[in-house]
Parts: structure tokens; C-alpha cells; sequence
């Protein structure tokens, strides 16, 4: 009904020649974790773009809940949203919420995060398998040879999976070449530095301290990393990898404590993804760049691409872009 009503008042304003204004479309962004610094960077960019083009933002942040996740979903469904812009906090269990979604009618975009076994729009992230080849390729190149620490993102985020399977990409021809050895697999709970810190200590005692590389697959886990082999005098002898380009990962980057980060541009990631849930809204076809399979069916998805950041290109990356000042990753 909603529908039928909009465009028959476009085509009202075109035949009047007024200029069609935005039907102000209502969008439900679900963040999974507002805590974690890029998160908020995600939240303030599509906000603005999705409300540049005439829509209105609905924010909810489950922090790390997944069953809060759901009501708040159940919340947009009951304010009439006309897409629900989701980054799930556990990808394998918003099946049934969505069904519910569909049947009001709700468009639904997968933001960075896959969403498994669900009836989704559109999936709009960056190539995460790429973002673990860079991880581990960097790595590598610096410790050819060695002991080889792998610190997994959370279990219930599909792309912790994609980054492992990136790194594995790289790591494996190594391993069986018996240039390196894998001595610890962890995966660290909602991310976390704390769980990330722990993993890390554990590691550390396992293995006498004898880790040369630490394949930490986000920032926040990188930091906990750190803080542990900062506590045996390891921190800028063992190289460690992360992902996000968050302030403090740039600032150990140019301490010499963290050898690299991924560097995801995530303005494009959030004017596109605004400019699809508009799209989506309004009942526009959109543009993708091919499918993923999400164990339902094959999404429509757009990927972007990421860029491995070290000492060396931080300034003509991270810094050329305006994501941080160069003053704020200089002079802390
Ligand atoms: C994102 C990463 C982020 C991580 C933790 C992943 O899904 O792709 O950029 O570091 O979640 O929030």
C-alpha cells in the first residue's frame, strides 16, 4: 500500500512538474558493536550519506548480543522500516526474524558481515579472503621462516572464517614446504582484546616463547596480542599482522610493535551501502558485482578492495584519505 501511494505521488509531482522530493525512506541499521572504534566510523558515515539522499536512520547496537540483536530487529519490523541494514552479530541465526521481515515486505543488505541462510537483498562488503592473503602475505615476507601464531576473529562472524581462509591461502604452500610451523590456533571470543591478550599469554608459555609471527586478524585482537609480548620484551621483534587501520594499530605501526594493518576504505563501504538501502527502499534495481552463496541462495553482493597498510604507505593510504590525521598517528 505504502508503495502504491509513493509512486502514485511521484507521478502526481511529475505531471505538476514539482520536483519529486525524497519519500524519506525509513532504514534500520543493526550494528553489531558499537564498541569497537571502526564500528562508530561505519554508523557516522552511512548516516550521513543514507540522510543526504532523504532517508531517515534508525541506529541500534546489540553490543555482542546476539539474541539482542533479534528484538532489536523485531523493534524495526514493528516501527515499519522499509530496509533493515544489518551487521550480524552471529551471521547463522537471524533465518526466522528475516522471514518475518520478507513478509512485511522489509528489503534486507548484509553490511561487511555475511548473513547465513536467510533471504537477504544484497550483501555489500570488502574482499575479506583478500584481507587474510594480506595479512599472512605481509607476514611472511618479513619471517619467511619460523613459528607461526594464528589469533582467529569471533567464531560467530562469517568473515572471521573468510579471513582464515585468506590466510590459509598463504600460509599452507608454507607449511608444506616446512618453512613454517603452525604453533597455536585461536580463535578470540566477540574479538575481544581481553580474549585476544589471554590466547596470547597461553601461547606464549606453550611454546617457551618461541613464536616468531602472530597472524592476529583484526586490530583489537592485535592489541591484546601486543600487550602480552610487550610483557616478555617480544613486542617489535615478533611480527604481527591486524586489519581495520583503528588510531592505536597505526600509532604501534609506526612504534615498530605491530608490522602491518588492512586498510579498508570504510566511506566507499557505507556510500554504497547507503546508496543500495535507498535503492532497495524505493524499489529501484540495483547493481551488483556478482553473487555470493549465503546456504540459501545466491546473494546479489558488491565487494570492495582492501589495502594492506605498513610504515611505509601509511601516509599515501590511511593518512592521504583523511581517515586519521597525520597529527594523530604522529604525535599521540
Ligand atoms: C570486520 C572487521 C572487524 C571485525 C571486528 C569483522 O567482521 O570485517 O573489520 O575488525 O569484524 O569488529
Amino acid at each position: 500500500m505504502k508503495k502504491i501511494l509513493s509512486m502514485s505521488l511521484i507521478a502526481a509531482c511529475m505531471a505538476a512538474s514539482i520536483p519529486v522530493m525524497a519519500a524519506g525512506e525509513k532504514i534500520g541499521l543493526l550494528m553489531s558493536d558499537l564498541r569497537l572504534e571502526r564500528w562508530q566510523k561505519d554508523r557516522d558515515l552511512f548516516t550521513a550519506a543514507a540522510e543526504s539522499m532523504g532517508a531517515k536512520v534508525y541506529t541500534q547496537s546489540a553490543n555482542g548480543d546476539a539474541n539482542a540483536q533479534i528484538s532489536q530487529i523485531e523493534n524495526m519490523i514493528s516501527r515499519g522500516v522499509d530496509v533493515l541494514v544489518i551487521v550480524p552479530e552471529n551471521g547463522e541465526v537471524l533465518s526466522n526474524v528475516l522471514a518475518e521481515a520478507k513478509s512485511e515486505g522489509i528489503k534486507v543488505l548484509a553490511y561487511d558481515r555475511l548473513i547465513k541462510f536467510a533471504d537477504i537483498d544484497l550483501y555489500v562488503s570488502f574482499d575479506n579472503i583478500r584481507v587474510g592473503e594480506m595479512q599472512a602475505q605481509a607476514l611472511i615476507q618479513r619471517k619467511p621462516t619460523g613459528n607461526y601464531f594464528l589469533i582467529g576473529g569471533s567464531p560467530t562472524d562469517n568473515n572471521a572464517k573468510m579471513f582464515r581462509e585468506g590466510q590459509m591461502n598463504v600460509l599452507q604452500p608454507a607449511i608444506d614446504a616446512k618453512k613454517i610451523n603452525i604453533v597455536g590456533d585461536q580463535w578470540a571470543i566477540g574479538w575481544s582484546a581481553e580474549s585476544a591478550l589471554n590466547i596470547m599469554e597461553n601461547g606464549l608459555t606453550a611454546n617457551a616463547n618461541k613464536i616468531d609471527a602472530v597472524v592476529a586478524s583484526n586490530d583489537s585482537t592485535a592489541g591484546g596480542a601486543v600487550q602480552a609480548l610487550a610483557a616478555q620484551g617480544l613486542s617489535g621483534k615478533v611480527v604481527i599482522s591486524g586489519q581495520d587501520a583503528d588510531l592505536a594499530a597505526m600509532r604501534r605501526i609506526v612504534a615498530g610493535t605491530q608490522t602491518m594493518t588492512v586498510y579498508k576504505p570504510i566511506s566507499k563501504l557505507a556510500k554504497a551501502s547507503a546508496e543500495m538501502a535507498v535503492k532497495l527502499a524505493r524499489g529501484e534495481k540495483i547493481k551488483a558485482d556478482g553473487f555470493v552463496n549465503n546456504g540459501k541462495k545466491g546473494v546479489d553482493a558488491i565487494l570492495l578492495t582492501p589495502i594492506s597498510v605498513n610504515k611505509s604507505n601509511l601516509d599515501s593510504t590511511v593518512i592521504a584519505d583523511g581517515y586519521h590525521s597525520r597529527n594523530s598517528v604522529y604525535n599521540p
